[in-house]
């Protein structure tokens, strides 16, 4: 294993990555780079499912699904807490791997580890009950969940083993198969996942395969797909939305957020600034409930804009191995390209301040400063599209209520913050926020026993907790006349 994460003195890694279906490894006739954002050069190649192998794998994972949707929830659990302990003892492998491909600080990528393990073993630790509707001495109505059958999940670049653990633990826990995508610019640290659960996961339960856009559409159109878990963006959500409902696939999705922060009155300035910058600066800004406007009253927007600043100009970005970064790449060029042309849109903005950054590292890779805007009207790209990127817009505002309203004036609602040294207030002004999660003193975070997911097109349904679970199960209900 430890081949997969060692490159050559040209910052190659020689190792095959390969395809898990049914619990055996295959590797494709093609295969496409994939590139390490900190240099910008190939580094390694991804096999190519083609239509074929990927029919094989859901084959597979039809057979597989009888028997495992047999197991009762102890033994389920057993397999996944035995799944987070091998993950635990590869993380580190794994976190390189994650870096050398997705370009994060090794330091976040081992986070990502952390977290994959812990939300295998938490989701396997919820208990799902049946439910007794109604007792009434005529009926005995009652409510059951059981297993859909195949899981196809498609996963996005940003955050690629972490993510993909989310829907490996609720799937698999709830009693179903899986064929899971990973995205084609971050594809190896999944493959390599899948290459670990050969060993412990009965065959054709969990199956992995790499490949482009096509194999992803190819799954959300296959008649033996029951429910398709999508993250990604909002553009191709609607198009997996709209390819599942030949045979009404189950969907669930999560997609992108324009998520707004709010600082009130009586904030902390130097608390709220740094968390604040953490929660828009993490993974270079590229997280789906990461901070993407900032709110701020009037009476204290210069002090805030220049905390913002000097933060910004004490951040460290760098290629991921280096010690102490903190900021690594943009993920891709097309994201890099996506976040400079917004940059160029801002300077030409009247009035516009960059009071920090603003420009690309003298440097190969996909390199940005870290961002602070100042003085941007509301109207402009930077405010009103997700950025995904290193770019803070920082927004004055006089009167609260307005605030809110051009907090909400969006198509999206995935997170939001509100900023107080008054928790209850804070918890009134967060109830009046569009959003599917509106942390008080906090932004970003998730958590297996917490349901997650966005408001208007940040999504449908919610992943996480029971009910994240029960999103995975049909409900059944049992109808019993006591009486006859
Ligand atoms: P993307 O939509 O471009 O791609 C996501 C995945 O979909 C990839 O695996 C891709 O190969 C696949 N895909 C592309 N076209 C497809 C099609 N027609 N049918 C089926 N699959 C297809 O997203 P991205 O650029 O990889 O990720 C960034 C986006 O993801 C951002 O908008 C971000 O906010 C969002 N995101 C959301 C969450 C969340 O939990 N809400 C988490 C992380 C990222």
């Amino acid at each position: 294993m430890t081949t997969a994460t060692q490159a050559d003195a040209a910052g190659k890694v020689n190792y095959e990555f390969t395809h898990t279906i049914n619990g055996k490894a295959e590797t494709s006739k093609t295969s496409f780079d994939v590139i390490n954002p900190a240099t910008a050069t190939a580094f390694a190649q991804c096999p190519d499912a083609t239509k074929i192998q990927l029919n094989r794998a859901v084959a597979s994972a039809r057979r597989a699904f009888p028997g495992w949707a047999k197991k009762s929830f102890e033994e389920r659990r057993a397999y996944l807490h035995k799944f987070a302990a091998a993950v635990r003892e590869r993380s580190e492998e794994l976190a390189a791997l994650i870096t050398r491909e997705q370009g994060k600080p090794l330091s976040n990528a081992l986070r990502e580890m952390a977290g994959t393990a812990n939300s295998l073993e938490q989701m396997a630790n919820i208990e799902l009950k049946d439910e007794v509707l109604r007792d009434d001495g005529k009926n005995r109505i009652s409510m059951h969940f059981r297993p859909m059958g195949v899981v196809g999940a498609i996963t996005p670049w940003n955050v690629p083993v972490g993510l993909a653990s989310h829907k490996i633990a609720q799937a698999l826990y709830a009693g179903n198969t899986l064929v899971l995508k990973p995205s084609p610019y971050t594809p190896l640290s999944t493959l390599l996942l899948g290459e670990l659960s050969r060993d412990i996961l009965p065959h054709g339960v969990f199956n992995v395969v790499g490949g482009g856009n096509a194999v992803g559409q190819w799954l959300t159109k296959h008649p033996g797909i029951d429910k398709i878990s999508f993250t990604g963006s909002v553009a191709t959500g609607k198009r997996v939305m709209e390819s599942s409902s030949g045979t009404l696939k189950r969907v669930t999705l999560e997609l992108g957020g324009n998520d707004p922060a709010i600082m009130l009155d009586d904030v902390d300035i130097a608390g709220a600034t740094a968390k604040i910058f953490n929660g828009a600066f993490g993974n270079c800004g590229q997280i789906c409930m990461a901070v993407k406007r900032v709110y701020v009253p009037e009476d204290l927007y210069e002090p805030v804009l220049e905390a913002f600043a000097q933060l910004a100009r004490n951040h460290r970005v760098g290629e991921g191995f280096e010690p102490d970064v903190q900021m690594g790449p943009l993920q891709n060029k097309m994201q890099y390209d996506k976040v400079l042309d917004v940059l160029e849109d801002t300077k030409r903005q009247p009035g516009v301040r960059i009071v920090a950054g603003g420009h690309p590292l003298n440097r190969p890779g996909y390199f940005l400063e870290p961002t602070i805007v100042g003085d941007i009207g509301d109207n402009t790209r930077l405010v009103t599209e997700e950025q995904f990127g290193p770019i803070l817009p920082v927004l004055k505002y006089t009167d609260l209520k307005d605030a809110l309203a051009r907090a909400n004036d969006t198509t999206m609602g995935l997170a939001a913050s509100v900023w107080t040294k008054d928790i209850e207030k804070g918890a009134k002004v967060a109830a009046q926020i569009q959003a599917g999660t509106v942390w008080v003193n906090h932004h970003v975070g998730s958590e297996a026993d917490i349901p997650f997911g966005g408001f208007k097109q940040s999504g449908l349904g919610r992943e996480h907790g029971v009910m994240g679970l029960q999103a995975y199960m049909e409900p059944q209900i049992i109808n019993v006349p006591l009486q006859q």
